[in-house]
């Protein structure tokens, strides 16, 4: 199409404008940079530039239409009205926002060119079309500010109505990275008056969310304080915990009156904006939530393998999110975890509750995003039923969780509104399978309306004096193949074989002829037949009035709905919890205060679930910051120290969001952080290779961690030369025993470090065992005392498949270093590999590395700091 001159919207005259021409102009005025979808009768048509944009990027066939003269055609393309959704949809994937103009006038109506109006704009944040949502997952548009040292966060969930503030120190940027990765907005509003050096650094860290840059006034306080009272009608933002925290409040703000300008006059119903306080949750960092596999798996993003996974056995999708909420947001407070503990302790020994809990969670809809769709008034016939449905289950949940004295139950089963009324509007206004389009009839029940039944009447009736007239009019003049049919063009008809046409009465007025077959119209025929299409009109005019009212109803009780939504997701996840410890055997843990950690038989709640029964080998561990603090886990590659690490952090984590744990029993203290770390050439997954990003994620550590965090440090120091490895390692895990105190985990196949566990005053050594067997070693998984002998490098090697020959010489040079004699493999004295380093053999790199404190870089000056090394490396093997 390169040879064909495109019509350009500015290119055309005014004077050649048509009044549709201007429409869509003064349309694409609003819609900014948006695909804008037109509505044209059965299609929605773009236009120009846009019609060439979504014709490659969602697959649109280019067509054109005249507009500027023949010469210069206007590009088009369009999609079925019915079935736009679909490609909404594939616009939003593909980077794109999309403005909907739609015909707000029945063309009938319309005198000249029919009204139409911007309706929605939908973008990634604002997305209501089930296509595009993750069923189990939140969908959070955010708002973020940094302003004065503080940065203030609001997150909405617009197809659940959540609606979430935080503020928090914008220093270091790690705490708010951290955040936005616990989260994972899809969109997220900045000012435009953003530094571009700013936002690019979070379009490089975030490359999952789209950043939208919106005028820096709609973050004005004193603005948005308005806005929220208004929408929220209320006169006073105490209750919001606004008032103190400017940049929360610009951020919900500004998320809201996003909201308000991208959905118009249906703006589904929001929640009141609850403040939340990160630091009242276990901060998990976005390594360590990527690291333990919380709810994406390391490898390929996906659930399978985490232990969102092994956790979630909820029956509603309302139940799917807050457990993966759960996972996320692991609790500080002793008293709020017990809660949680006791109540599923109580499901948990009660195994004939959870069967009629999981008949009653079955049934029940995603509550939570149908009343989304009813309050922003795209919720058609089904959804309305699917809510009425599904709250009918409320009472039976209610009384199914009489029996229990746990207060966490208890007081769901108060909180549980069974909404009577609204069940009992929709059981009565809708009929039991109504179809998904709201005008074709056959939505609400007979007896609901006298008007809706009186029309009913009159359609049915009418219908029924046309079936009568075939046979009457056939007996009447004897023709007996005599039909009464119906089409668009003519209506009504009676309709004639060729053949007796000749015995038509002189009142049949003809109307058309076919190749066999006369028809005819009578006035009787035509009277009635206005009668009834008008009847028709009104009764399908009246059905929908009746169905939007009682949509509007039920949407003016969304607080109540919410409600019981919120308390059957939180019943779902503790049934959730319950199940998977009976099937997967796990215990209550014993949570305090207190700092000591004690794992009798753990285990690794994903490997044990993907191993068959009683594979997996169960652990020990004691952490106790007064006698062994640091625990140096020693042993070869494959012995399973990774798995241990994690298996300790993830205990931890289970039984402060409330879960029972893979133990045979534990006790935890309750910990404030938990950190994990992979050693670099562990962590190739990501991509994230280098050394120095190890070294800046280890330096967070050092700068963050209390005598309360949990830290799990796996391999770190692989990602340099053996000497700068260990040396590393140790001075970290030094630095964490004396001057933090937290308890920390520390694997690491140098056994040369074991030597640290016995220096350290509460350092302890354990080693995974391994037997050598004829010349093979045996992988045992048993934690034991003390720390590793050797590395078993080349016994693994071997395992691996390495040549015989190979591993025959590998022997033959160990046993040569071990011994000292270096002269039998000719290395000269300065390349001594075990011995002590001269320093004056520093090169230009190592001299580079010696110069630099870690924690001074940015991350931008520590990625140039990468490349100069490269470049320092490549020089040197060059000359
Ligand atoms: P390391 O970190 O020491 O190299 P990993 O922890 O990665 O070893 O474990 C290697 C493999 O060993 C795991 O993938 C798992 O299949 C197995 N494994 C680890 N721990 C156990 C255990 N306790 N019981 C049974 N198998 C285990
Ligand atoms: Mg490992």
């Amino acid at each position: 199409m390169t040879d064909r001159q495109w019509a350009k919207l500015e290119d055309i005259p005014q004077s050649k404008l048509t009044p549709m021409l201007r429409q869509y102009i003064e349309a694409k005025a609003q819609s900014g940079d948006s695909l804008l979808f037109f509505r044209m009768g059965d299609f929605f048509e773009l236009f120009f530039e846009d019609a060439i944009d979504a014709a490659e990027l969602i697959g649109l066939t280019l067509t054109s239409r005249d507009g500027a003269g023949k010469e210069n055609p206007i590009p088009m393309a369009g999609v079925p009205a019915r079935s736009v959704d679909g490609y909404v949809a594939r616009a939003i994937k593909a980077g794109r926002t999309v403005a909907l103009c739609d015909q707000v006038e029945d063309p009938k109506d319309a005198k000249g060119i029919v009204k139409r109006e911007l309706v929605r704009t939908v973008t990634p944040g604002t997305v209501l079309e089930p296509d595009l949502l993750e069923e189990r997952a939140n969908n959070y548009l955010g708002a973020l500010l940094c302003q004065n040292g503080l940065a203030g966060l609001a997150l909405v969930d617009v197809t659940t109505g959540e609606f979430l503030t935080a503020q928090i120190h914008a220093l270091p940027e790690q705490a708010l990275a951290d955040e936005l990765t616990r989260t994972s907005p899809v969109e997220v509003l900045v000012s435009d008056g953003i530094e571009s050096r700013t936002l690019e650094r979070f379009q490089e860290r975030f490359d999952g969310i789209a950043f939208t840059l919106r005028p820096d006034h709609e973050f004005d306080p004193g603005h948005c304080a308005e806005l929220l009272k208004g929408q929220f009608d209320i006169a006073t933002l105490k209750g919001l915990g606004l008032e103190d925290a400017a940049q929360a409040l610009a951020c919900a703000g500004a998320a809201l009156s996003y909201i308000q300008e991208t959905q118009r006059d249906a703006v589904p119903h929001l929640r009141m904006p609850r403040r939340y306080s990160p630091s009242g949750f276990v901060v998990l960092d976005g390594n360590t939530q990527r690291n333990l596999e919380l709810v994406e798996s390391l490898l390929d993003k996906r659930r399978k393998g985490t232990l969102l996974d092994v956790l979630d056995r909820t029956h509603t999708h309302m139940g799917a999110r807050k457990v993966r909420q759960w996972i996320l947001h692991p609790l500080l407070d002793v008293e709020e975890i017990w809660a949680r503990l006791d109540a599923v302790e109580a499901l948990h020994d009660n195994g004939e509750s959870r069967l009629t809990l999981r008949e009653i969670l079955k049934p029940i809809a995603d509550l939570e995003r149908l009343l989304g769709r009813i309050t922003s008034k795209s919720g058609n016939a089904r959804d309305v039923k699917a809510l009425g449905v599904s709250l009918a289950q409320a009472p039976r949940l209610k009384s199914a969780l009489a029996p229990f004295q746990a207060p966490l139950l208890t007081e769901l089963r108060d909180g549980i509104d069974s909404l009577d009324d609204v069940c009992s509007w929709i059981e009565s206004g809708i009929q039991d399978r109504p179809p998904v389009t709201l005008m074709e009839g056959n939505v609400i029940h007979d007896g609901y309306d006298e008007e809706l039944d009186r029309l009913r009447t009159l359609v049915t009736g009418g219908r029924d004096w046309i079936a009568s007239l075939q046979r009457e009019e056939s007996e009447r003049t004897g023709i007996p193949k005599l039909k009464v049919g119906y089409n668009k063009v003519f209506g009504y008809y009676i309709e004639i074989s060729k053949v007796n046409s000749h015995l038509a009465p002189p009142e049949y007025e003809r109307k058309q002829t076919l190749v066999n077959a006369e028809r005819y119209i009578t006035p009787a025929l035509k009277e009635r037949e206005v009668e009834i299409v008008d009847a028709e009109e009104r009764m399908q005019k009246r059905e929908y009035d009746l169905f939007v009212a009682l949509r509007e109803r039920v949407a003016a009780e969304a607080k109540r709905v919410h409600q019981t939504a919120n308390a059957i997701a939180t019943v779902d996840v503790i049934l959730s919890f319950a199940e998977v410890a009976v099937t997967q055997n796990y215990i209550k843990p014993s949570i305090d205060g207190g700092d000591e950690l004690r794992i009798r038989d753990g285990r690794h709640p994903v490997v044990e679930h993907l191993m068959k029964a009683g594979e997996f080998v169960p652990n020990d561990i004691l952490l106790d910051p007064l006698d062994a603090s640091l625990v140096i886990v020693t042993g070869p590659n494959m012995a399973g120290k990774s798995t241990y690490l994690r298996q300790v952090a993830l205990i931890a984590l289970m039984a402060q969001i409330g879960c029972f744990v893979p133990a045979a029993e534990a006790r935890i203290g309750v910990v404030d952080r938990i950190f994990t770390r992979v050693g670099a050439s562990d962590n190739l997954a990501r991509g994230e290779s280098t050394f120095m990003v190890e070294m800046i994620e280890t330096a967070n550590i050092l700068n963050t961690a209390t005598s309360r965090s949990l830290i799990v440090l796996d391999e770190i120091g692989r990602g340099t030369s053996t000497f700068d490895g260990i040396s590393i390692a140790w001075s970290v895990a030094e630095h964490i025993h004396n001057n933090l105190g937290a308890k920390t985990l520390f694997a690491t196949h140098y056994h040369e470090l074991s030597e640290l566990g016995n220096q350290l005053e509460r350092g302890k050594n354990v080693n995974v065992s391994v037997r050598e067997w004829s010349g093979k070693v045996v992988f045992l998984y048993r934690i034991a005392e003390g720390g590793a002998d050797h590395s078993y490098g080349i016994q693994v090697a071997k395992l691996a498949g390495l040549p015989n020959e190979v591993i025959r010489r590998a022997h033959e040079i160990l046993d040569h270093l071990e011994s000292g004699n270096t002269a039998a493999l000719g290395i000269p004295e300065q390349m001594y590999l075990f011995g002590p380093r001269q320093p004056a053999k520093d090169s230009a790199v190592e001299k580079e590395l010696r110069g630099i404190d870690p924690d001074a870089l940015t991350p931008k000056e520590a990625h140039e700091f990468i490349y100069r090394l490269k470049k320092l490396l490549d020089d040197a093997s060059e000359s």
